[in-house]
């Protein structure tokens, strides 16, 4: 037989991440290794999907989404970012913020062009920009505030670079980029002429005092700014798979187009779930999730920190970096397994968020879990302080 996989499967691996959850079954561990929501799916959006099925609401929508949703994100951009957006072609409804920024990607990018990706970064975009064969080139950012200078991007810019991607709040740091780090990547942008790509899917989970800012907003960028965002989180709805892009219509058109070719729609009755979910669910709603969310934070945070796992405290999203290097281990891998084995939670290795070798002493841990879970991981994380006893 001569039947091979393609030259193009290997640009996409098996992603540490489900790696590490299998682990964590295995050993019948607490996992706060994976995003995922464990939380109710907030009623208006549950009893309004429920009732669009009963109502037969069940065919392909229009591929770039149902027209009630496209007008209530429209209407949430007005309010909330101040953009004059045109629900019948500044929207694209696509499957989750992942196929929104796929498409995105195809329709935007030739093969060959670079694309700024701020390490840590999130596995997926990496993986996004090369399956559709673009070339991703990384920029560091500081620890403990994931901090850049305008110097560590013009160094690594040259004539083939076209976007720059923004994740706000971050996965994996928590990042929120604030107003004067947004207005260095727009000058940059402007300067250079570059797509920005913002990944806003966490921009309801920011906690102290922080403000979610959509680059879109930001003077003279709304034409060059791609907002990618998406329901999967705030309604903890990860497998409905709903999510969007919001831009200009020279754009969004292609990114429709592309949307439609990959998955036709997004699912029509979930669709009127999300619509009346953003309809019908105030700033109380949201403040609530966020507080909920924060506490849940104070507590992870305060655990690792007890047992000399030093946190990088997240200033929005659901995950924490610490530093895991009190850990025996060669590398990342080695010291989440270590962890997993002496404690039952798993983690992610941080080498899957960093090129550099920065990664090898962190792991990713993920609070978007109910209390009692979150509870057991503390408990299970003081087995380390044994262990440290022991081995001191
Ligand atoms: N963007 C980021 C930064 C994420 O962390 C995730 C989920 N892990 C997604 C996108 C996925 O979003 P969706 O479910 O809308 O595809």
């Amino acid at each position: 037989m001569t039947l091979s996989l393609s030259s193009r499967h290997e640009w996409v691996r098996k992603s540490e991440l489900r790696a590490m959850s299998v682990e964590c079954e295995r050993v019948g561990g607490v996992n706060l290794s994976q995003g995922v929501c464990d939380l109710a799916v907030p009623a208006p959006v549950a009893e309004a999907a429920k009732a669009a099925i009963d109502k037969g609401e069940n065919s392909y929508s229009r591929h770039d989404g149902t027209g009630p949703l496209r007008n209530a994100l429209a209407d949430k951009y007005r309010r909330r970012a101040g953009l004059d957006i045109d629900p019948e072609t500044n929207v694209v409804v696509s499957s989750g913020a992942t196929g929104a920024l796929y498409c995105s990607c195809l329709a935007l990018l030739e093969p060959g062009d670079e694309v700024i990706l701020f390490e840590p970064y999130y596995s997926y975009h990496e993986s996004t920009l090369i399956a559709t064969e673009a070339v991703p080139v990384f920029v560091s950012t500081k620890a403990p505030d994931w901090s850049f200078s305008m110097d560590d991007l013009e160094k690594v810019v040259t004539d083939r670079t076209r976007a720059i991607i923004v994740n706000t709040p971050s996965n994996p740091s928590g990042k929120v980029w604030t107003r004067d780090e947004l207005e260095l990547i727009a000058d940059f942008s402007r300067r250079h002429d570059l797509f920005v790509f913002t990944d806003e899917i966490y921009e309801h989970f920011i906690f102290d005092d922080m403000k979610h800012i959509s680059a879109a907003s930001l003077p003279g960028m709304w034409e060059r700014t791609i907002t990618i965002s998406g329901l999967s989180k705030t309604f903890s709805i990860t497998g409905w798979r709903i999510g969007y892009a919001i831009c200009d219509a020279k754009w969004a058109k292609a990114i429709g187009n592309f949307s439609d070719l990959v998955y036709v729609c997004a699912p029509t009755p979930l669709q009127a779930g999300a619509a009346a979910g953003i309809v019908e669910l105030n700033d109380e709603y949201f403040d609530k999730l966020a507080a909920k969310y924060r506490k849940k934070r104070e507590v992870l945070c305060a655990a690792l920190s007890d047992v000399g796992l030093t946190p990088c405290v997240p200033q929005g999203a659901y995950y924490v970096l610490a530093d895991a290097s009190s850990l025996p281990g060669a590398d990342s891998k080695e010291r989440a397994m270590y962890l997993l084995e002496k404690t039952g939670v798993a983690s992610v290795p941080g080498k899957s968020f960093f090129k550099s070798a920065e990664g090898e002493t962190m792991l990713r841990f993920c609070f978007a879990k109910e209390d009692d879970v979150i509870e057991d991981a503390c408990r299970r994380l003081q087995g380390l302080k044994t262990e440290h006893a022991r081995a001191g």
